[in-house]
């Protein structure tokens, strides 16, 4: 019988659960046995009571529960080729060659280096006699496949990760409520929301709550003139009646030298503008409260795409990653998905802003 391990790991996202639960039904569904890593990658390299057997009823309501019930966490051991032995050592006595990580592009990097580690790490357990050859003879291949959850939404070869959507939503929900207040007191708020590398949340919330401004890193405005661009339009605005001022920082905006853009920074020049103006920085709650329908959708049928792809991997394939292309469920080379990633990253670094702009675009049309 197929064991799969599943396992959310690094930064919570609304759709966690849900993605665990299609995992957990659709492997009993498909005669597997499926076991949940508590705490990330912390309980494959602990073992015992964190690696636990699920059942059909164990994920019983987490369609509608927020966050990751079977917890996640950053795990330090794990970076290390000891702890990945140890991990591996837990796996091997548990049955289980098979993982299913949900997480951001760290957590599958790690899935994926364990993968190609994996014959040696096998090979030293037997050589210092902590296995038998004839105990690791059936798990010569570790099989890998990666959920997407992020409310970054900052993976290439993918439309959508899992969680982005409940967290633009929750967004703008609450630049909702600012925009309230904004407009009683006629004041300009400054809007923080998360986002690090990526500006997907703060474009598309800004859109979404037709924000007089917008700081994102893919497209920073010119250093030392940004400031009066940003006063032209708030003014510009204001001029035609508006009441309310809103400006959407993403926490990792720059400008084109790579100096950071803070809420202070653009506080000030609003306040410069005679505005009376506050910050709000939304924080933690972007992320929590229940998963929105899309989110649920995606990760199940994410979920059961990704025990699909267990049991029809070969060791000859590459670690697939679930993704999502003009609405079709997809599998895609997981290192292409990660280095793809970290060159946007790289492209802004290095000041090429339209590379990262296209880069982030031909991962939507691809
Ligand atoms: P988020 O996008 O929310 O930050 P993430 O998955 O990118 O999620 P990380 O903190 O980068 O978050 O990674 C989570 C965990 O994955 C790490 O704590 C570590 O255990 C493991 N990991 C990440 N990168 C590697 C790596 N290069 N090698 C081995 N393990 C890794």
């Amino acid at each position: 019988k197929k064991k799969i391990a599943v396992m959310t790991s690094g930064g919570d996202a609304p759709g966690m659960n849900p993605a665990v639960r299609a995992v957990v039904r659709a492997g009993i569904y498909y005669g597997c046995d499926v076991f949940a890593v508590y705490e990330g990658y912390t309980g494959l390299v602990e073992g015992g009571d964190l690696l636990k057997k699920m059942g059909w009823e164990d994920v019983r309501s987490y369609l509608s529960e927020g966050g990751t019930n079977i917890g996640t966490a950053r795990c330090k051991e794990f970076r290390q080729r000891e702890g990945r032995l140890t991990a591996a050592y837990n796996m091997v006595i548990n049955g289980i060659d098979a993982l299913i990580v949900c997480g951001g592009d760290g957590s599958l990097t790690g899935a994926d280096l364990f993968r190609s580690e994996w014959p040696s790490l096998i090979e030293e357990l037997v050589s210092s006699g902590k296995l038998t050859t004839k105990e690791v003879e059936p798990y010569k291949n570790l099989t890998i496949v990666g959920l997407v959850g992020s409310i970054d939404n900052d993976m290439s070869s993918t439309d959508a990760t899992i969680g982005a959507f409940s967290s633009l939503e929750r967004i703008s929900e609450m630049v909702d409520y600012i925009d309230a207040t904004a407009k009683s007191h006629s004041r300009a708020f400054v809007v923080e929301v998360m986002g690090r590398h990526c500006g997907w949340l703060g474009l598309m919330s800004g859109l979404s709550t037709g924000a007089d401004f917008i700081f994102i890193p893919e497209r920073p405005p010119k250093a030392g003139k940004w400031q009066d661009d940003l006063k032209k339009v708030c003014s510009r605005h204001r001029n035609k009646g508006k009441r309310k001022t809103t400006v959407i920082v993403a926490e990792g905006a720059i400008d084109d030298e790579l100096n950071p853009i803070t809420s202070e920074d653009v506080k000030k020049v609003l306040v410069d503008l005679g505005l009376d103006t506050r910050i709000t920085t939304l924080g933690h709650v972007q992320r929590g409260g229940t998963a929105v329908a899309y989110d649920r959708m995606l990760a199940t049928l994410q979920g059961v795409e990704a025990v699909r792809a267990v049991l029809e991997t070969t060791p000859d394939t590459p670690s697939p990653m679930i993704g999502i292309l003009e609405n079709k469920i997809v599998r895609q080379p997981l290192v292409e998905a990660v280095k793809l990633t970290k060159s946007v990253a790289d492209a802004i670094e290095s000041k090429n802003f339209n590379k990262a702009m296209n880069l982030r675009d031909s991962s939507f049309e691809e």
